[in-house]
């Protein structure tokens, strides 16, 4: 009888708990995905994020293969189609590593009932986050709500040291399975995905390329860098993370071994770790509060007075609103999938307190067109920037677009990349080329309202009216 594991957001064979363990129990294995888009509740992918599940899959079935087996492919509802398949495989266990999200959590007990109603052994663990949400917690025993003394609670744990698979790999017979192909998860028409495919390698072995080419040059200077989109700074290990193609503990034994060996400054180490453990508070928080994808944080919010602007929310959406840093950073998403955190930070407060739309819209964006789209990260972000969050910059810090545009993208390079249409601007007006004079803008191309829009808000003028839209609900 085989060990069938049940693979999710782990889409990988390196420091898998849920595996290691049906590995050990020496019996013959069986890997499944399960495409559920019928479990209540769920929420579907975005498009970005289903182009990157269809590639991950792909390279985890080629390693599987690589090694004597295959990925089983199924589909369906998971309470119907995991107790199905355990029972046409007669499955001795069923091992996974845990989510953490409220409709996940109930699939995952009802498949668990249902199971051991079946008389098969189910096994799970913690594979994806350096600490279980529930094992880090206050001094009276609850959530947490801020960062800083969850960081500080969370450190005084150690994570798990990252396992090694073992050898040899001895795979039970594969049964009937679904071809990844008649999933449609990739765009066809039209195929918006080119960008993607030049951008990213989808895979465990994407994964540890883009760690090993981390540790090998960004993590210097990670500390200072970090907030410069200009700069290759930053890890881009989000995607990765997110879809489990790398554990965290491999990461964070990787960076401290680095730091050990004087090939990364502990400064620089420190940050980033920083970085590694605002993921797990989102986590912490998507746990304990699991409604923070729909509902404020910060329930007096629910008063807020947002606007319903469908045109700025279009112009926000396709890079078109006049503020280069913001269209850049909304170019680069719908181009790669990605957006620089910095820029993540000011293309979100614009739509929020320029525009005075629902965080809940520009959320929805974001996953849709996100490859990292996170089910914790990216409501909690969103929550954060607005103000309506569980640990909130406050909602009367409103980011200037132009100066923070030209503090972390001083010479510009960043916009130039993606506003093509502003390539030829001098730096001291790129990030404003309203101010420009009617010559600069003549020699440089750029006729403000044809080739480039003028600001579809004044910046000083959104100040304000955010601010007082934001008195009602102040509530001190
Ligand atoms: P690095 O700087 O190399 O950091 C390493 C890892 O730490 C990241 O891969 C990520 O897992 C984690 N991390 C870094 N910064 C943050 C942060 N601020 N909050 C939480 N975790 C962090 N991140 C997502 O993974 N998915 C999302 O859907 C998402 N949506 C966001 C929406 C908004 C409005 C904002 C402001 C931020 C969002 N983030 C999200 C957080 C952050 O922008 C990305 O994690 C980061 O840009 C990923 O790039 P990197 O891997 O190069 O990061």
């Amino acid at each position: 009888r085989p060990a069938l594991v049940w693979l999710r957001d782990d889409l990988r064979l390196d420091d898998n708990p849920a595996l290691a363990a049906a590995q050990a129990s020496g019996r013959p294995l069986l890997l499944a995905f399960l495409l559920d888009e019928e479990s209540p509740g769920l929420r579907p992918l975005g498009g970005a994020a289903r182009w990157w599940l269809s590639h991950s899959l792909k390279a985890l079935a080629a390693t599987i293969e690589a090694k004597g087996g295959r990925l089983l492919l199924r589909r369906g509802m998971a309470l119907d189609a995991l107790t199905r398949l355990a029972g046409d495989v007669n499955a001795q266990a069923v091992y996974w590593n845990r989510r953490y999200g409220a409709a996940e959590i109930a699939v995952d007990t009802a498949v668990k009932s249902a199971l051991t109603a079946a008389g098969v052994a189910v096994e799970s663990f913690g594979g994806n986050l350096l600490h279980e949400p529930w094992t880090v917690a206050t001094q009276s025993g609850g959530p947490f709500r801020v960062f800083t003394p969850f960081y500080r609670r969370a450190r005084m744990q150690a994570p798990r040291t990252p396992s090694q698979t073992r050898l040899p790999w001895r795979f039970a017979p594969y049964p009937e399975g679904e071809r990844l192909e008649n999933w449609a998860l990739e765009p066809s028409r039209p195929d918006w995905a080119g960008g993607l495919r030049e951008t990213w390698t989808p895979g465990e072995e994407g994964a540890r390329d883009a760690l090993t080419r981390f540790l090998d040059g960004g993590i210097t200077g990670y500390a200072d860098e970090r907030d410069r989109p200009d700069r290759t700074s930053t890890s881009r290990l989000s995607p990765h993370l997110r879809f489990g193609e790398i554990a965290p503990h491999r990461i964070l034994a990787a960076v401290r071994h680095a730091e050990a060996g004087a090939s990364a400054a502990p400064r620089d180490v420190e940050k980033f770790v920083s970085e590694l453990y605002w993921r797990e508070f989102s986590y912490h928080l998507l746990f304990h509060y699991p409604d923070i994808g729909t509902a404020n944080f910060n329930d007096r919010f629910d008063a807020f007075a947002w606007q319903n602007a469908p045109a700025l929310l279009r112009a926000w959406r396709r890079g078109m609103t006049g503020y280069p840093i913001v269209d850049a950073g909304m170019r680069q998403l719908w181009q790669t999938g990605w957006m620089h955190n910095r820029v993540r930070m000011v293309a979100a407060s614009f739509l929020i307190k320029h525009c005075l739309t629902d965080w809940r819209q520009g959320e929805a964006w974001f996953w849709d067109t996100l490859v990292d789209a996170d089910a914790a990260n990216n409501p909690a972000s969103w929550q954060w920037v607005a103000g309506s969050g569980a640990d909130a910059a406050p909602y009367f810090r409103i980011f200037n677009p132009v100066a923070q545009g030209e503090k972390f993208d001083p010479d510009g390079d960043y916009v130039r990349r993606y506003v093509p249409e502003l390539t030829a601007l001098p730096s001291n007006v790129v990030h404003r080329p309203w101010e420009a004079t009617p010559d600069v803008l003549r020699r440089a191309g750029v006729r403000l309202g044809e080739t480039y829009p003028r600001p579809i808000v004044d910046h000083a003028a959104a100040r304000d009216r955010a601010l007082e839209r934001f008195q009602p609900i102040r509530g001190d």
